[in-house]
């Protein structure tokens, strides 16, 4: 496996006060979820009201206007991408800038319980590469974490995403006394695939802080765990993310570690995320960005919209306030389902 290609210098417009080049931008499409994670949702989570929601059609303009401020790559999210209705049609409408050269790629982040349906339409809509949610490969801890969801329609998302001839990432959050004890089995299971996997640390946000909080495991510790049976290899270089990836020597395969909690990764954060309901959040951990739908909706310019996002992203804070050791201080109340995973 080739080590990791540094990422090149962006050419964005995007600057923020930090020096840092956005050129990554996540869109959530929808705060709906056939889930209900316990990490990430109540069990009785209020969505907004339908009018609320963007647009595909307003989803594609804010797009085009981030791409043609330079920004090279673009994850659609949620809530549930696949849950959203033309989800597929948009990402074809949005390869265009793909074609053109102005965009690198379209990926998604998903659960997997819909991705046997639209694997191969996503491929054909010019989608090569999803990250799918699968915390454990036990189906009675995945139905009590995911609050009902059944693993077996996941794993059968995953054999047709291979099929499709998607690439394929493994998102897993780690959680004591739920999954921690298994991240090997989800390792092996993931590279015996040629999936690449990457672990995350839960991070207290939304209403189900407090749950996080108390199973938050630091992922050194699990590191350290992996590392007495396998070689560990960090890979040179950086992924377009968070994640800094090893190759497990014995498997061949890449794990990456994603570590807001324990190793802050804002220092070269290079990316924003819109929200369902068209806020820009320029940083995951805090309440700051600027509400971009009423600008959508009341003009058919797109020079205002580029000037508030110019400047919402040049008030980007420089990083998030999460504390493990205090859940009551420094989450924030806006969900990951609702700004976007
Ligand atoms: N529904 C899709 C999914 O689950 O992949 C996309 C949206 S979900 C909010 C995106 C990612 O955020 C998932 O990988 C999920 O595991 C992760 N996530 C949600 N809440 C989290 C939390 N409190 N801490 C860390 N990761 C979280
Ligand atoms: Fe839904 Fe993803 Fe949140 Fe789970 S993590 S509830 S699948 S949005």
């Amino acid at each position: 496996m080739t080590p990791l290609a540094p990422a090149p210098a962006p050419a964005t417009s995007y600057v923020d006060g930090f020096d840092r080049h956005i050129d990554y931008l996540r869109v959530s499409v929808t705060d709906r979820c056939n889930y209900r994670c316990a990490y990430c949702m109540g069990e009785t989570p209020v969505f907004l009201p339908k009018r609320e929601l963007l647009s595909l059609e307003e989803i594609d303009r804010l797009a085009t206007i981030f791409v043609a401020g330079g920004v090279r790559r673009l994850r659609l999210t949620g809530g549930e991408p696949l849950a959203r209705r033309g989800l597929v049609g948009l990402a074809k409408s949005l390869s265009r800038h793909i074609v053109a050269g102005d965009l690198d790629e379209i990926t998604l982040t998903t659960n997997g319980s819909l991705l046997a349906e639209h694997a191969a339409a996503l491929f054909d809509a010019g989608v090569r590469r999803v990250n799918v949610s699968l915390d454990t490969l036990d189906a009675e801890v995945f139905a009590g974490v995911t609050r009902g969801g059944r693993l077996w329609d996941v794993l059968r998302g995953l054999e047709a995403a291979r099929a499709a001839g998607l690439g394929i990432r493994l998102n897993a959050v780690v959680m004591a006394g739920l999954n921690d004890e298994a991240i090997e089995d989800l390792v092996l299971f993931a590279h015996h695939r040629d999936m690449n996997i990457a672990l995350i640390e839960a991070m207290p946000i939304g209403r189900a802080n407090r749950d996080t909080s108390r199973r938050y495991v630091p992922l050194s510790r699990i590191r350290a765990a992996l590392e007495r049976r396998w070689t560990l290899v960090d890979l040179p270089g950086r992924s377009h993310g968070p994640a800094r990836y090893v190759q497990v020597e014995e498997t061949g395969g890449r794990l990456g570690f994603i570590t807001p909690m324990s190793h802050g990764f804002c220092q070269d954060c290079n990316r924003v995320r819109v929200t369902a309901d068209g806020r820009l959040a320029t940083c995951l951990g805090r309440a700051d960005g600027v509400d971009l739908k009423p600008l959508l909706r009341s003009t058919a310019s797109d020079e205002p919209l580029r000037e508030a996002i110019a400047a919402a992203i040049a008030r980007k804070p420089k990083g998030h306030v999460f504390d493990v050791t205090r859940p009551d201080l420094g989450g924030v109340d806006r969900a990951m389902w609702s700004t976007g995973g």
